[in-house]
């Protein structure tokens, strides 16, 4: 879909890893439809993930008792975050679609147990369980609509045929994006049957 812009928030240390095959392939597909894709290395950028008051570049509301939220909240109304948290808003801001390559959270991530654990009677649960807080609690609030996820189960624990399968099948999703419905984001898509 071409002129369609896309942030890519990637956090893998090492480039030549499992995850980051999966960037590499988003890129190379996005771009070949002609996106403009941006992506926010996070662990090249030493991106400070900690949210502290050195976000704040003017002066506190209360300096005795910090509230984050409410120093943040009011930061934010007058440009006064640090650059590199404003340079990321705009990022998102300018984005039609956000992929977040992260092993912990979102819509394209690895595991590092089966998809058998990570179902209703599996040692780790749904994993719909866990992508509650992050996309419900997390996107969703934040206005976001959130596709399907893409997990890529265990890929320490398979063949390097599948690995490379996995990776095919994400950019042969990638081929069709901009057509997918977002998902019912309602506590029933996470914990109903
Ligand atoms: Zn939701």
């Amino acid at each position: 879909m071409a002129g369609k812009k896309v942030l890519i928030v990637y956090a893998h240390q090492e480039p030549r890893s499992f995850n980051g095959s999966l960037k590499k392939v988003a890129v190379d597909e996005l771009s070949k439809q002609g996106c403009t894709v941006t992506v926010s290395d996070l662990y090249a950028m030493d991106f400070e993930p900690r949210a502290t008051r050195r976000d704040i570049t003017g002066t506190l509301c209360n300096p005795e008792f910090f509230n984050y939220g409410v120093e943040a909240y009011e930061a934010c109304k007058t440009r006064s975050l640090t650059s590199d948290i404003i340079d990321e808003q705009k990022k998102v801001l300018e984005a039609d679609l956000v992929i977040f390559q992260n092993k912990l959270a979102l819509l394209s991530f690895t595991t590092g147990g089966t998809a058998e654990m990570y179902t209703k009677n599996g040692v780790s649960g749904d994993f719909r369980y866990f992508l509650w807080p992050l996309q419900h609690g997390a996107l969703h609030f934040c206005g976001f609509k959130v596709l399907a996820p893409q997990i890529s189960f265990a890929p320490e624990l398979v063949s390097e045929e599948e690995k490379r399968g996995m990776i095919a099948s994400w950019a042969q999703r990638l081929r069709n994006i901009w057509k997918e419905e977002p998902i019912h984001c309602t506590p029933c898509w996470y914990f109903g049957q």
